[in-house]
């Protein structure tokens, strides 16, 4: 029977017969992404809450969860179960100044004219927004103390957008820290969770 799972078995069975050197094994790298990706289409029809993998641990992103983008235009196609795996496809990819955005997987399966992703309209010349518009975007930092802080670590004054540029960071942080919490099933991000984050 022509499953998911046995095309994908007799394709890598017939892909492994003969011994590989080295750029045909990074092919095979590549042809197996792209049968784990036809695989999932193939379930993206049978099933309702699976929605995408992970690009990097293949773990499945349920609908309706939030998932990470890399901010590289050209790697928009892919999704990342969490700001952990995103940071180990920054460093394969040895981005330069990439960050993960977080996003929502739609809620259902894509003929639903509601729920569909919503699409970004890219402004040229404007630098990306954070996409997930309902998330808030908040100064999270005390203006009044970072300025002080600075003036008695520097005697530097500080600019009125310097708080807004390291919120970006703090929601990237608490958005690891979420994901932490959340691996270990709890529903309050803790300062543990804090612990060993990379941006
Ligand atoms: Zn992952
Ligand atoms: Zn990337």
């Amino acid at each position: 029977m022509a499953t998911p799972e046995n095309i994908k078995n007799s394709q890598r069975r017939s892909l492994r017969k003969k011994p590989f050197s080295l750029p045909s094994q990074l092919l095979l790298l590549y042809l197996e992404e792209a049968i784990d990706s036809q695989e999932m289409e193939l379930r993206r029809e049978s099933m309702t809450t699976a929605w995408r993998n992970c690009g990097v641990c293949k773990k499945e992103i349920s609908l309706g969860r939030t998932y990470q983008k890399c901010s590289i235009s050209t790697c928009r196609k892919n999704v990342f179960c969490s700001v952990d795996c995103w940071s180990i496809h920054d460093s394969v990819m040895g981005h330069k100044s990439a960050y993960a955005e977080e996003e929502t997987a739609p809620s259902r399966v894509e003929n639903s004219s509601n729920d569909k992703p919503r699409r970004r309209i890219v402004v040229s010349g404007k630098s990306p927004s954070p996409s997930n518009s309902e998330l808030p975007e908040d100064v999270l930092i005390v203006v009044s103390k970072l300025k002080n802080y600075v003036k008695a670590k520097s005697s530097m004054n500080t600019s009125g957008d310097v708080s807004e540029e390291l919120s970006k960071y703090v929601r990237l942080l608490v958005n690891q820290a979420i994901d932490n919490a959340r691996e270990e099933g709890r529903k309050t991000v803790m300062a543990k969770d804090f612990k060993n984050l990379s941006l």
